[in-house]
């Protein structure tokens, strides 16, 4: 049996679907590995990042390559059905997101997108972040 009312449930489900999500984790576990300690989600900043790392006024954004549109890989292809409310759906992300930086850099922040293919191979993905965060 389900101990939690359904609006805690689809609460707990929605935060499951946009945060935690596991190439976000894994992006964590590296940036913590190597010694660096960040903030998460902070709603103060544009697009509120999944990691800031407030002193080197840097952020991290890990994207899904489906709702980001990764350009050129294969997870971002589109659904067969509802064709044009995905592309609409989708757009309308690719635009916030093209804002978000816009903000964020105009403000002096120095911002690293990780695509979720791209945590895949987490010895490129520790070298990357590396390199950024130094
Ligand atoms: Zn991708």
């Amino acid at each position: 049996m389900d101990k939690l009312t359904p609006e805690k449930r689809s609460r707990l489900m929605a935060a499951v679907g946009s945060r935690d999500t596991k190439p976000e984790m894994k992006v964590r576990r590296l940036a913590y590995g190597l010694g660096y300690r960040y903030r998460l989600h902070r709603k103060d900043l544009h697009g509120c990042p999944d990691l800031a790392f407030i002193g080197k006024r840097k952020v991290i954004f890990v994207h899904g390559c489906f709702w980001h549109c990764h350009p050129g890989c294969s997870r971002a292809s589109l659904p067969q059905t509802n064709v044009v409310f995905w592309l609409n759906k989708l757009k309308a992300n690719v635009e916030r997101d093209c804002r978000t930086l816009k903000l964020l850099r105009a403000d002096g922040w120095d911002v690293l997108v990780v695509w979720e293919c791209e945590t895949k191979n987490c010895d490129a993905l520790r070298v990357r972040i590396r390199e950024f965060l130094r």
